[in-house]
């Protein structure tokens, strides 16, 4: 097994006989088991994420003079991407490295321009406290006052709270499309009102639904407006490396025009090395997510997408049905696309449940508040979803029997480490 203290050299297929032995470790998203993190389309369009990803590994998109197929690699899927929501010819984005960074490259532009246009430097973004964790990282990062507004009682971002709460220090307004937590879509119509009266962004996350959505809207199921067709919206995060089933480390950010997008990207020649220019966080960026995203894109097509978005689609209301049917479970929402979240009535310890899930290999998010177990379904779960079903009636039998078993009330089931979606070490 690896060395813990210093690498010495060995042959490559002692090193990558460790790494297969590391991996087995980890939760086996490939099989259906995972319900977060990770995504799953089929062996064959991973295959193809691999080879494209091997083939562009080491090539660096900071320079794509240096490497103009990257800059090819990036328009089509920046110009894909852009159809989906519905930008017109004016649109103009960027690939990034994932949804942090194309939160916190939304939340930087704004602040620019508010410097910018408006002298402001004590900038404020107002947003729902289901937003993405990602908005307070960028707050964190950049000196921006985060106005976290309570969202309504069906959690969707409640526009007239907001309103409020916004001054002339805002650079920033907010929406998801769906916010993570409960899945749901916020009233982006509404919200981009606020920000077009008083020409200050909207950003719409769409991490989760900015390839799911489209889709579904094609099928013929009734969307709420949320993407570019709604005046003043400026700018959307599409996660690729999510429902764009392609390898991790690929996000569009996409603005609703070239001036929005200028101050997004940083230009300098302070300092002795020239004039260095760079569109987002990263300097040298790996040319592989980029050309996996290509290359997955370019074998799903359109059709792919369609087919696969309704397989998630009619998997995750198969999950929401099932947890309306089970009387100690409280689905959060009827999920707007393609994420579940559901808690317990009072007195079941639905992380009791989680802990049971997981013991029979399956693994899904625990939040709060309130707390929740949270499932993020993708086409792979059409396989499994049946199985978790099963599974889930059972813990939940199995927490309230013991509970019931128990005299004086005391939790009997062990509780694991609450568990995060995102951890620290
Ligand atoms: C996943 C997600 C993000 C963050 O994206 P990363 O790719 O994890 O950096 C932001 N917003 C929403 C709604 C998400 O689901």
């Amino acid at each position: 097994m690896a060395q813990s203290e210093s690498f010495s050299a060995r042959t490559a297929g002692d090193v990558l006989a460790d790494l297969e032995a590391m991996s087995s470790e980890d939760v086996d998203w490939k099989a259906g088991r995972v319900f977060s993190l990770a995504y799953f389309a089929g062996s064959d369009v991973l295959d193809v994420a691999e080879k494209a990803h091997a083939m562009y590994s080491s090539a660096n998109g900071l320079n794509v003079d240096a490497f103009p197929s990257l800059r090819r690699i990036q328009a089509d899927v920046v110009r894909t991407v852009t159809r989906w929501v519905h930008g017109d010819s004016e649109a103009a984005g960027f690939m990034t490295s994932g949804g942090t960074e194309s939160i916190l490259l939304a939340v930087e532009a704004s602040r620019q321009r508010g410097r910018h246009e408006r002298r402001i430097t004590s900038p404020n973004v107002v947003l729902p406290e289901s937003a993405h964790a990602a908005f307070e990282k960028a707050c964190s990062y950049f000196g921006v006052e985060s106005r976290r507004i309570p969202v309504r009682s069906d959690w969707r971002a409640d526009p007239i709270q907001m309103e409020q709460a916004v001054d002339a220090d805002t650079v920033l307004i907010v929406a998801s499309a769906p916010q993570y937590p409960q899945g749901v879509i916020d009233p982006v119509a509404d919200i981009a009102r606020i920000g077009a009266e008083r020409d200050v962004n909207v950003h719409v996350d769409a991490c989760m639904g900015g390839v799911v959505l489209p889709f579904l809207e094609m099928s013929g199921e009734e969307v709420p407006p949320w993407d570019f067709r709604v005046p003043g919206v400026t700018s959307i995060s599409v996660d690729l490396h999510k429902y764009g089933y392609t390898a991790k480390g690929a996000s569009v950010l996409v603005h609703r025009n070239k001036l929005l997008r200028s101050y997004q990207t940083f230009v300098t020649d302070n300092w002795l090395g020239g004039l260095y220019g760079s569109s987002g966080i990263l300097g040298t960026k790996s040319g592989g997510p980029m050309a996996a995203a290509w290359a997955v894109m370019s074998y799903l097509g359109d059709e792919g997408y369609a087919r696969l978005t309704l397989q998630a689609r009619r998997t995750c209301q198969r999950l929401a049905d099932a947890i309306e049917s089970i009387p100690e479970l409280e689905l959060r929402s009827r999920p707007d696309s393609t994420l579940v979240s559901f808690g317990a009535v009072d007195g079941v310890d639905v992380f009791a449940i989680a802990d049971l899930l997981r013991a029979r290999n399956w693994y899904v998010d625990r939040q709060s508040p309130p707390d929740s177990l949270h499932c993020t379904i993708h086409a792979g779960h059409s396989a499994t979803i049946d199985e978790f079903i099963d599974d889930l009636r059972t813990c939940t039998d199995a927490v309230l029997t013991s509970r019931t078993a128990n005299t004086d009330g005391a939790e009997t089931i062990a509780r694991e480490t609450r568990g995060a979606y995102g951890t620290i070490e």
